[in-house]
């Protein structure tokens, strides 16, 4: 029996996102970022829908080689570089580039007599305070990876920013400059830019901007929808309606009876709930689409179902689709009712959920 909560990725839309990401970053690379599999779009479909991205960006070693076995032959970055010495034998033999931000993975590689070749990029802490080498460390890390004959000496230089979402806050200034100020005299490439780096701080773009949001249209600033931005969403998730039951006035909905029927009214069950990743913290009233037709959660979220109030629905039917979120319900407007971000809904897919490909 086939599953019933399906997860649409609409291809077309992520390489239109990647077109306008490469409008906004001008002459700047871009390493379109895939780690927590795609954003949870699927690793390997997002890296084939997006071959004309310059890089990709991923967060650990066990996705650059899920990337390489899928035949990527593009350059990937792992953006937090190797967790432990043996990690280096892979990252060479994959062609892997890693990012530096510790003193534990500089004397790793002083250790390492590999022979083959490693591409590094030097991570510095400007203000995140997160991972990176503090500015009065960088020159010195720096160095030590010019010394070493099996790393590249085309060292990029690269940054993170903590608060880029917010286009007025002076963090961001700081954290440009400081970086300006540090990476003086040192060459090589620099990235500075994330989403939201690349559309509020132009200033940022250098040589690489590093996206990932953006591309899975998902909103990268707050009280704004990932169209807003000018960007499509690439996924829907969508189920269906399993009962259509009448529930008399003053009947309470679903765990903790937490919804009352102000009415006799016709109330939805549709098979999905937190066991696929639909946020158990969405309250009643969060939306859902019912054939197209905004309707609203009744009662707690339970594992496999949710129940729906039907009374702005006409004649639902048992069978009829139902839709979570996708190019007409907006994936921030679940996320602000659950206390969430879009990117951690779009991230939280579990295997039950079934994945669909959609060209458009
Ligand atoms: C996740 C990540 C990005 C991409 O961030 P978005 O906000 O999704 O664009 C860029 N750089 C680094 C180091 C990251 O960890």
């Amino acid at each position: 029996m086939s599953r019933t909560a399906l997860a649409t990725i609409h291809l077309g839309a992520l390489r239109r996102n990647l077109a306008r990401v490469r409008e906004r970053a001008g002459t700047a690379n871009v390493m379109a970022v895939v780690k927590a599999d795609g954003y949870g779009h699927g690793l390997e479909r997002v890296a084939r829908a997006l071959a004309d991205a310059d890089a990709f960006g991923v967060a650990a070693l066990g996705d650059g080689l899920r990337l390489r076995a899928a035949g990527i032959g593009k350059r990937i970055v792992v953006l937090s570089g190797p967790d432990e010495a043996a990690d280096l034998a892979e990252f060479r033999r994959l062609n892997l580039g890693a990012v530096i931000h510790h003193e534990a993975q500089l004397a790793w590689l002083e250790a390492d007599r590999d022979p083959r070749c490693l591409r590094a990029w030097l991570k510095i802490d400007t203000g995140m305070h997160r991972l990176g080498f503090a500015p009065a460390q960088a020159h010195a890390a720096h160095a030590r990876l010019r010394a070493l004959p099996n790393v590249d000496s085309d060292i990029a230089l690269m940054t993170h920013f903590a608060a880029s979402d917010e286009f007025g806050n002076a963090l961001t200034a700081r954290q440009i400059e400081a970086f300006d100020a540090v990476t003086q005299g040192l060459d090589g490439p620099r990235s500075l830019a994330n989403s939201a780096g690349l559309l509020g701080w132009p200033q940022a773009r250098n040589d690489w901007v590093r996206v990932g949001g953006l591309l899975y249209g998902l909103s990268v600033v707050e009280g704004k929808t990932g169209a807003d931005l000018g960007f499509e969403p690439v996924m829907t998730l969508s189920t269906k309606l399993i009962a259509v039951n009448r529930v008399r006035k003053g009947e309470c909905i679903g765990y903790a009876a937490t919804f009352e029927c102000p009415q006799d009214m016709d109330v939805g069950v549709a098979a999905i709930g937190y066991g696929d990743g639909y946020p158990r913290s969405a309250p009643s009233g969060t939306p859902v689409l019912v054939n197209g037709t905004r309707a609203a959660l009744a009662g707690r979220v339970s594992m496999d179902l949710i129940a729906i109030d039907l009374r702005n629905v006409a004649d639902a039917q048992v069978g009829d689709r139902v839709t979570l979120w996708g190019p007409q319900l907006p994936i921030e407007e679940i996320a602000a009712r659950a206390g969430t971000i879009s990117y951690d809904l779009a991230c939280g897919m579990t295997k039950r959920v079934l994945f669909v490909e959609d060209a458009a």
